[in-house]
């Protein structure tokens, strides 16, 4: 059976979700523009009034497009619009309710909360309820659909809801800079300075960003000093430890200065708990065993766990259909494949290392200490515990009984070797493709 739907009403619901997603200047300006054309043999024509809306809406939402759309079935192409006036059929946004931009779903409420995200979902509610003066700056670091964002944005609500009058202001530190620059331009500078330097609370997101755009650092290491000796608070979001930012000693210490907290992956139950949350919210049900069998198949982040519940409201909801497991592996067949397709074992990292850095497999089975086997016994423990789903000790144990601390120290030690090494990344790629293909 196919699944076929109003291309439309996924389209809206795709708008619905990309709204949730970006600011409204972003919205208005990327993505209203876009409109549905004509839709034949099976495929959506998207008619974009210029290529740099087709373009930023590959580079941002390719993924979320996927999810609303089966890749397979249903190709997306562009066309450039005629004319590049905007009719009136757009779908309506809904204003936000706060000028501020703080995403109205991303509360402490909504935030589910397990052992991976625990402590630092305190640590946020900690400094929401005394801002300025519990610890500043709090730093909430890790990977990419783990919540940073949401937490971020949970700590402004929280604020707001306690004094309506604070003066709150979250960005993205893209956005922060993009800002300064514009300020520049216009010779405000200093006005646009003494703003930020006014606020009570700084919400920054994403701070990776700075890295790309160094001239900008001092700026904003100044102003988190004005802010922090004023007793100001500010919130930092980053997708890695400070210490692991290339950024200047200065600007590390200073994120250093308050708490660095990590949100982590969540475990199967959390996971479970996210989906329900999200179904309830959508206002579908899900089964427990079902729910189970979503989250022990999808493993890579939240944000993938929304798009499998996006996928099957849209479908539930267009086809009147209770969600059965059955719906689950056709729906969300796509998204499991990936896992499915990643049967890999320790022998097969092995075999395709050795061969690669040129080595036998007894050796780098062996116990050599030798430069060269070392390195390529541990690059075999970096790729096993990037590619394999097995717990850490299993893995471990299938590397002639190592103990998991090996594991590991061997993991960080080849992600900083790679930050740097360009031949590294390059034998890795080979394995990774040699393994995988
Ligand atoms: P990040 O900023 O770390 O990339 P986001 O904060 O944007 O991630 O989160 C991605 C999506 O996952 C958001 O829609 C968010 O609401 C959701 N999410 C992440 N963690 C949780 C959680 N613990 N409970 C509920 N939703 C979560
Ligand atoms: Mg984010």
């Amino acid at each position: 059976m196919t699944v076929t739907c109003d291309i439309k009403e996924l389209w809206a619901q795709f708008l619905e979700h990309v709204q949730q997603k970006c600011s409204s200047t972003e919205y208005r300006n990327w993505i209203a523009p876009i409109k549905v054309g004509s839709q034949a043999n099976d495929e959506i024509v998207l008619e974009v009034p210029n290529i740099f809306v087709q373009q930023y809406l590959l580079d941002n939402y390719q993924e979320d497009l996927f999810v609303f759309f089966p890749k397979e079935d249903l190709p997306i192409k562009f066309t450039i619009a005629k004319s590049q006036v905007v009719t009136k059929k757009i779908p309506p946004v809904k204003p936000r309710q706060h000028p501020l931009q703080l995403n109205r779903h991303y509360t402490f409420e909504n935030f589910v909360e397990g052992p991976s995200n625990q402590f630092v979902k305190s640590a946020a509610q900690g400094v929401a309820t005394h801002p300025g003066k519990s610890y500043n700056p709090l730093l909430i670091h890790g990977g990419v659909g783990l919540g940073k964002t949401h937490l971020l944005h949970s700590i402004g609500h929280a604020i707001l809801q306690k004094n309506k009058l604070a003066k709150i202001h979250s960005i993205t530190t893209e956005a922060f800079i993009n800002d300064l620059v514009d300020h520049l331009k216009n010779k405000s500078i200093d006005k646009r300075k003494r703003f930020y330097r006014s606020l009570d609370v700084l919400l920054i997101d994403d701070i990776q960003f700075l890295q790309k755009r160094l001239n900008f650092e001092d700026e904003l290491s100044n102003t988190f000093e004005a802010l922090i000796n004023d007793g100001k608070q500010i919130v930092i979001t980053s997708d890695k430890p400070p210490s692991q930012l290339k950024l200047s000693d200065r600007m590390v210490a200073r994120m250093e200065w308050g708490l660095v907290a990590n949100v982590g992956v969540p475990d199967l139950e959390t996971k479970v708990a996210i989906i329900q949350h999200k179904a309830e919210h959508k206002g579908i049900k899900i089964p427990d065993d079902i729910a189970f069998f979503i989250a022990d198949h999808l493993f890579l982040n939240v944000r993938q766990l929304e798009g499998a519940i996006n996928r099957l409201y849209a479908f539930s909801h267009l086809m009147h259909l209770p969600i059965t497991r059955q719906i689950v592996e056709q729906i969300l067949g796509e998204i499991f494949q990936q896992k499915a397709s990643r049967k890999i074992t320790v022998e097969a990292i092995l075999k395709a290392t050795a061969t690669i850095f040129e080595l036998r497999l007894a050796d780098i089975k062996g116990e050599s200490r030798q430069k060269h086997i070392a390195l390529a016994r541990q690059v075999s423990m970096y790729l096993a515990k990037e590619l394999m789903d097995d717990s850490l000790q299993k893995i471990a144990l299938s590397f002639g009984g190592k103990t998991h601390s090996t594991l590991i120290h061997a993991w960080k030690k080849i992600s900083k070797e790679l930050e740097v090494n360009d031949q590294l990344k390059r034998q890795l790629q080979v394995i990774k493709r040699t393994i995988e293909g």
